[in-house]
């Protein structure tokens, strides 16, 4: 495996079906997963990794990010990473520049509780798949409202890459594996778990019969109170349809719960498709 810090370095005109993972390190199996999907279908694999500042608010964790180049760069070589690519940040912003701000999808949730967080997401995205272009770019479902916003502007934009949305990795308990799970204390770690329990909960109250709106936002509320109850700040715990990303009461199109929480200093995210 070649480490490249240099966009310079980067082969051009390879030839071959090139398969991106874009990342910001701290790599677990949700990561490796994905890497060892890209490997099994394309003939170069480009890991990117990169703690991308400007999806970070001013107030967020950018700074204590957990940073391990070495152990990332051991663990992508295992499961037979091409290249990593892991860039200054100079090497990315030269300068400020142009940003892609993707609408719709990006409005609510994550895009409201963290301004800029999705236009940082969409303008590093967009240029890590100008800078390797790859034929296929695979992303966790873990993250699912950055799978809709970069599905989004792929088509909006007509980017010639492929996204293929892979299915989120949790440990044995059924907290999703998070690059962020290391801030939690022990006790932290043992709640963990119930985000995933009461999203699976509510999906099987919604599959179980037919609800009226006012039976789902009853659902939706007992769930956030049974966080609540358990020590979580909520921050939204909704149903919405894959479309637009916006609030639903409906499951006759493509839906989602999904839910974010914080739990002393980490905020989890988690997410189940309907
Ligand atoms: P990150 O390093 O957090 O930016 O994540 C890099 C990629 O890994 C993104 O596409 C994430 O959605 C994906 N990812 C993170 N955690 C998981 C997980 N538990 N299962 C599957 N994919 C994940």
């Amino acid at each position: 495996m070649k480490i490249v810090t240099r966009i310079s370095e980067l082969p051009h005109d390879v030839g071959t079906s090139v398969g991106l993972v874009p990342t910001m390190g701290g790599f677990h199996d949700g990561h490796l997963q994905l890497m060892k999907t890209a490997r099994a279908e394309r003939d170069l694999v480009v890991v990117s990794l990169f703690v991308n500042p400007t999806q970070f608010g001013p107030s967020e964790d950018f700074e204590r990010y957990p940073r391990d180049r070495d152990k990332d760069a051991a663990l992508a070589k295992k499961v037979g990473v091409d290249i990593l690519f892991a860039p200054e940040v100079g090497e990315i912003y030269p300068r400020p520049g142009t940003t892609v701000h993707v609408p719709v999808v990006s409005t609510h949730w994550e895009g409201a509780s963290r301004p800029g967080h999705f236009a940082g997401v969409a303008t590093v995205v967009c240029k890590l798949f100008n800078i390797v272009r790859p034929e296929v770019a695979y992303f966790g479902l873990k993250d699912l409202q950055q799978c809709l916003v970069i599905s989004r502007m792929v088509e909006d934009l007509n980017i010639p890459v492929r996204v293929s949305l892979q299915p989120t990795v949790r440990e044995a308990d059924g907290l999703a594996l998070s690059s962020r799970n290391v801030y939690l204390t022990e006790e932290e770690r043992q709640l963990g778990p119930l985000i995933f329990q009461q999203l699976t909960a509510c999906k099987q109250l919604l599959h179980s019969s037919i609800l009226t709106h006012d039976q789902i936002d009853e659902a939706l509320k007992q769930s956030k109170v049974k966080l609540e109850d358990a020590g979580f700040r909520v921050d939204y715990f909704e149903l919405i349809e894959l479309a637009t990303a916006h609030s639903t009461r409906s499951t006759s199109m493509p839906t989602a719960l999904i839910a974010a929480a914080q739990l002393g200093k980490t905020r989890l995210i988690d997410n189940i498709l309907l």
